[in-house]
């Protein structure tokens, strides 16, 4: 997820885009978009087991620059690759972000249930499971116990948490690439935290 700010600002100007589009990435048929302390974000009006697919993302593939070029539609991207991201359209672009999800993106593209949702609740998954920017970070306030504060990059959450994602095919394959590039360079890989991207051989963090 590229943007300035943890829940889409945008919103509020996208209104005339929500209407005019089909709800294509609603797999499961059971969302709705409301209300939430966040701004906007995507409920379920029934019951979605876990490992239900909930939507899969859908949207046009864009680099970096096409992301900005679309000025403040940015922070509806997630990033899918390298330099590429996905223009991620309704219902999933309102899918807020929290340290304690209740879903998670498979295959890149399809937004999983991590344990049974009740009527009425938030779907949320956590942003930093498909970013690899860099530098990009937004201040969190998803009010969860645990909460992190800031969303930054896979390579930067707690190796605990990133094992935890790993484990249930919850990361972006580019990420789990570099991992996997990144810990064949560095044996042994001390997983420590911050040290599964940068590590050159000698510890960075
Ligand atoms: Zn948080």
């Amino acid at each position: 997820m590229i943007g300035g700010q943890l829940h889409q600002p945008s919103v509020e100007g996208l209104t005339a885009v929500w209407a005019s589009l089909p709800d294509m990435g609603d797999r499961s048929g059971a969302l709705y978009v409301a209300q939430c302390d966040l701004g906007r974000g995507v409920f379920v009006k029934r019951v979605i087991r876990r490992g239900e697919i909930i939507l899969v993302f859908g949207g046009a593939l864009i680099d970096f620059a096409e992301t900005k070029r679309r000025g403040p539609r940015e922070c509806m991207a997630i990033q899918v690759g390298p330099g590429q991201y996905i223009d991620t359209q309704p219902p999933g672009v309102f899918a807020n972000h929290s340290c304690a999800p209740n879903a998670g993106i498979r295959n890149d593209r399809d937004l999983i249930a991590l344990r049974d949702i009740r009527v009425g609740e938030e779907i949320r998954y956590d942003y930093s499971t498909t970013m690899d920017e860099g530098s990009f970070t937004m201040g969190c306030r998803c009010g969860v116990p645990g909460c992190r504060q800031v969303v930054g990059d896979f390579s930067e959450l707690p190796a605990g948490i990133q094992e935890y994602y790993l484990s249930q095919g919850l990361v972006m394959n580019f990420i789990v690439e570099r991992l996997r590039s990144a810990r064949a360079a560095c044996a042994p890989w001390t997983g420590k935290r911050g040290t599964l991207l940068t590590c050159t051989g000698t510890e960075q963090k």
